[in-house]
């Protein structure tokens, strides 16, 4: 059996319900105390603002009708109680709220950054990296914003809502009848809107993630725009994608807007004929106003919570449009997965082997029936034309991609049978493009195995030819590299990159020559850390200079996806029509750049 295929969740079906579970379901519970904590405050928030409304009553009544000046005092004194409770209790749940979101966030990018780097090589190379950082950074916001909209709708505006409606119809239940009659067109022309406003709030992160992700591909490319003179031609793409996005914003402003004017003119038409029916009745039949005042008092201040609550669908689908792109990127399985069974990779002598290995990126092969094996100790070469494979041979060894069919052995084990990060601890890879990573030079070394001691990884840079120029930098092992430290030449970062493989102490070195040009002594350099790191160790090396070839224990030809030829420099440089046969007389005068 092979590890397990991509799977992907299809999720785009899923309800604001479904998704609102999902986030309550992953953060509910690690923020219980503080979720009571702002609830409590929040309770006291919409109790203390219907007491308000609720005491409008007494005192009309009291002081204006019945003028009982001794209860004016206790009365007023009441209301100020209120207003400071309800103050501190807006403050506290504001801060506890604001924790609880921080939070969710920091969990939610640590959670994306090592799911990241869970997915295989498959994921990116079909995704545009600049284009995930831009989706991640948008949509984290979403999960905070619907679990504490949640909080804050729920809890506070719809229980403020509803005293204030108790309030309302304690003292005066005819008008608030008539307020309830007219309340349903209301909500039937907000719910247009939000629906409206969900299609258009997806566009607008599609597109905003399409500007984001095409300004940081412009910078990770600059020496080619500028190479290939494409600034005009990119600035006039970039233009009209900020151009839709700036359209799009803006209709969704409108959208949302739009809410405003349909509630302003409900309440002011409903304020209005309120205070008609309740001034005629004053006048006609000699009601007392207190009741009437406190059904006011009421009603503008359960607008607010109203206007809130009629928001929420709207706010809570843009939240979750959010939320859900972002579950889409976490629900991504990683490709390939351990087996059930897998063990752990015993490494003796570290022979490889290829056996008939077929692979294919999409439809067609690459690989054809490959087989070949890499002794143990041995350094083998792989050369042959452009596009026949030799990168391809050494993705496959640490898993970055499962072959079709055919095995790949290590000592004699199936690798697609031992645990990816046994297999990859016996590793050590040089690419042709070293990289290094924001830190210090003695960090970029240490990645290679990070319990490594301060003098072993001096020792590795004393082996690659590193040391000297790192002691004439700055800060000598602490410069900070990568996009913010230090710039190195092309064979200084080729050399780290090779102390980094050679403190990893790896048994099996899988290298990727260089075929950018260094200048001669960086050259020399460059080969004489390279033949420090070859020494006892099993080498697979994609080969371009003539000394590495001729110097290999064994060459593997290939082409077009197949092991054509075999043998050392000697045997096949003899063959009258081989392929490598040509390649070597073609290439010789060039020498250093030959395959
Ligand atoms: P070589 O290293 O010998 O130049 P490669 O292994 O890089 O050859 O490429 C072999 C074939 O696989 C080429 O046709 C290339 O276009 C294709 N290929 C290489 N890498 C990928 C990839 N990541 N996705 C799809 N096709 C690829």
């Amino acid at each position: 059996m092979r590890p397990s295929e991509t799977q992907q969740k299809p999720v785009n079906s899923d309800s604001i319900t479904s998704i609102l579970k999902r986030i309550i379901a992953e953060n509910g519970r690690d923020h219980v105390w503080g979720y009571a904590g702002a609830i409590s405050c929040l309770v006291i928030v919409a109790l203390s603002t219907a007491f308000t409304a609720w005491i409008m009553k007494s005192i009309i009544n009291e002081a204006f009708a019945n003028r009982r000046a001794d209860l004016v005092g206790i009365i007023c004194l009441s209301i100020f109680a209120a207003f400071v409770m309800r103050g501190f209790a807006s403050y506290g749940q504001a801060v506890i709220l604001s924790k609880i979101g921080n939070n969710i966030v920091a969990r939610y990018q640590q959670r994306t950054y090592s799911h990241l780097m869970k997915l295989s090589l498959g994921f990116y190379n079909q995704a545009r990296s600049a284009h995930i950082v831009a989706q991640v950074n948008q949509n984290i916001s979403g999960v905070r914003d619907v679990m504490n909209l949640t909080v804050t709708s729920t809890v506070r505006d719809m229980l403020t809502f509803i005293s204030l409606l108790a309030v309302m119809v304690v003292q005066d239940p005819l008008l608030s009848l008539a307020v309830f009659i007219t309340a349903p067109p209301l909500l039937y022309a907000l719910r247009y809107i939000s629906k409206r406003l969900r299609a258009a709030t997806k566009e607008a992160i599609h597109v905003n993630t399409h500007v984001v992700g095409a300004m940081q591909e412009t910078i990770q490319g600059i020496a080619i725009v500028k190479a290939f003179t494409m600034e005009g031609e990119l600035e006039r793409k970039v233009n009209k994608l900020i151009g839709t996005a700036e359209s799009r914003a803006n209709r969704i402003a409108r959208l949302s807007e739009r809410t405003a004017p349909l509630t302003e003119s409900f309440a002011g038409f409903a304020v209005a004929s309120v205070l008609a029916y309740a001034a005629y009745r004053s006048i006609y039949n000699n009601v007392p106003p207190g009741a009437f005042f406190s059904f006011v008092t009421a009603l503008l201040l359960a607008y607010d919570p109203a206007r809130r609550l009629a928001r929420l669908q709207v706010q809570m689908e843009r939240a979750a449009v959010n939320a859900r792109m972002l579950y889409e990127l976490l629900d991504m399985q990683p490709h390939q997965r351990d087996l059930p069974d897998a063990k752990a990779l015993v490494v003796t002598e570290a022979r490889i082997e290829f056996r008939d290995v077929t692979f294919a990126y999409g439809e067609d092969n690459v690989l054809n029936g490959v087989t070949f094996v890499a002794e143990g100790g041995k350094t083998t070469a792989l050369v042959g034309p452009s596009g026949a494979g030799k990168s391809t041979i050494i993705t496959l060894v640490p898993r970055f991609f499962d072959p079709k069919s055919g095995d790949i052995l290590i000592d004699g084990q199936d690798i697609a049978h031992v645990t990816k990060q046994s297999l990859r601890e016996q590793l050590a890879y040089v690419s042709q493009q070293p990289y290094l990573f924001e830190g210090s030079i003695r960090d970029n070394i240490r990645y290679g195995r990070p319990e490594a001691t301060d003098a072993e990884c001096e020792e590795a840079a004393r082996l690659a030819y590193a040391h000297d120029f790192i002691l004439a930098q700055p800060q000598g092992y602490d410069t900070p590299v990568g996009e913010n430290g230090v710039t190195l030449s092309g064979g200084q970062r080729q050399r780290l990159s090779i102390a980094r493989a050679l403190v990893r102490n790896a048994p099996i070195l899988l290298l990727d020559e260089a075929t950018s040009a260094l200048d001669t002594e960086s050259e020399a350099a460059v080969q004489k850390a390279l033949d420090e790191a070859m020494v006892g160790r099993t080498v697979v090396v994609i080969a371009h200079r003539l000394s590495t070839v001729v110097r290999a224990d064994k060459i593997v030809v290939m082409q077009q996806g197949r092991v054509i030829e075999e043998g050392n420099h000697e045997t096949l440089a003899k063959r009258p029509d081989g392929l490598y046969a040509r390649l070597n007389n073609l290439q010789r005068p060039a020498a250093s750049d030959a395959y």
